[in-house]
């Protein structure tokens, strides 16, 4: 699925630099640090490329501060060559992510999460929709799961990835109209909220949450979840997990996605996808 979506990103690239538009180019804005995010970020770099998008990182240099990042932004948000922009999630206090990135253009924002893009997708005319969501939807359609009428769970609520991909599935059109549940912390009794649905799509960081004891018998599995554990094969090293419980769930759910290896490449992919929409929209009105 990730493979289809960087092939399609670079033919759209292609036809649209044939057509005399400068090449999309996707920026990253972040502190100059090692964090988790600059790992992330590297690994950005290289999809970008194999999509056909230029990549060049911004490190906030001293001061690095709500300022700064503000500034940053308005002025990639003028530069006419960038066309989408990702900024470093979760920034510690004092930083207010969301009054940053409100001096992007919902175009230039391919994190959909800007309070814009979630407003278009809560208003039924979405444009950038956060790349998880999009993952999750494209790869229960790749795999035949058609969602119109069909019960969905969402496990998880969150701004940036549980409440858009529930907000999508419930969208008129062929990546919604699901009839869907959404389940969060909150939530008493998760085995009775999840019942009946063809579907659960778990966002919720809690390694061992799905188990047959909550996912309903022949549901599709979509694991979100994404969490550091200690690696009991490897003393003092760890690994990633998702919310699922495979080996329980083997012979009960009717397939699951695997973690790793499963949403999170797709989910990086149509990053790039969401770039390209961005730099469509742009390019397409002339450049401004
Ligand atoms: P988050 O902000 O921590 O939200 C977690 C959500 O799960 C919250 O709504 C929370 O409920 C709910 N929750 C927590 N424990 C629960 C439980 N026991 N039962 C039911 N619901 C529960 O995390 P996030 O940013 O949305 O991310 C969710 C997960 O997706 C994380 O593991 C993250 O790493 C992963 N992720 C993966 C990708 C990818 O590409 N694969 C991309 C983005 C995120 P409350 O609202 O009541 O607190």
């Amino acid at each position: 699925v990730a493979d289809a979506l960087l092939a399609q990103a670079r033919a759209a690239v292609g036809a649209g630099v044939a057509r005399g538009w400068r090449v999309p180019r996707l920026a990253s804005v972040h502190r100059d640090a090692a964090t988790p995010f600059s790992a992330y970020l590297r690994q950005q770099a290289k999809i970008a490329a194999a999509a056909g998008l230029e990549f060049r990182a911004h490190p906030l240099t001293s001061p690095a501060d709500q300022p700064a990042l503000e500034a940053t932004l308005a002025a990639l948000d003028g530069d006419r060559a960038v066309h989408g922009v990702l900024v470093e999630h979760p920034l510690p206090p004092p930083f207010d992510f969301h009054r940053a990135l409100r001096r992007l253009r919902p175009e230039k924002d391919v994190d959909g999460v800007g309070w814009q893009n979630l407003g278009r997708l809560l208003a039924g005319h979405p444009l950038q929709v956060p790349a998880v969501a999009r993952a999750a939807v494209a790869l229960l359609r790749a795999h035949g799961f058609a969602l119109a009428g069909r019960r969905i769970g969402v496990v998880g609520r969150s701004p940036t990835v549980g409440l858009p991909l529930a907000l999508l599935l419930l969208l008129r059109g062929e990546s919604g109209d699901a009839t869907v549940t959404v389940a969060h912390s909150r939530t008493p009794d998760l085995a009775g909220a999840l019942a009946g649905c063809d579907a659960v799509i778990s966002c919720a960081g809690r390694p061992g949450l799905l188990r047959r004891s909550v996912v309903p018998r022949g549901a599709v599995v979509i694991d979100v979840g994404l969490s550091s554990v200690a690696d009991p094969e490897r003393p003092g090293a760890s690994r990633m997990v998702g919310d699922a419980d495979a080996e329980d769930l083997e012979g009960w759910a009717a397939a699951i996605t695997p973690v790793p290896g499963g949403v999170g490449p797709v989910t990086v992919a149509m990053l790039m996808a969401n770039a390209v929409l961005g730099w469509e929209a742009l390019e397409g009105a002339g450049g401004t």
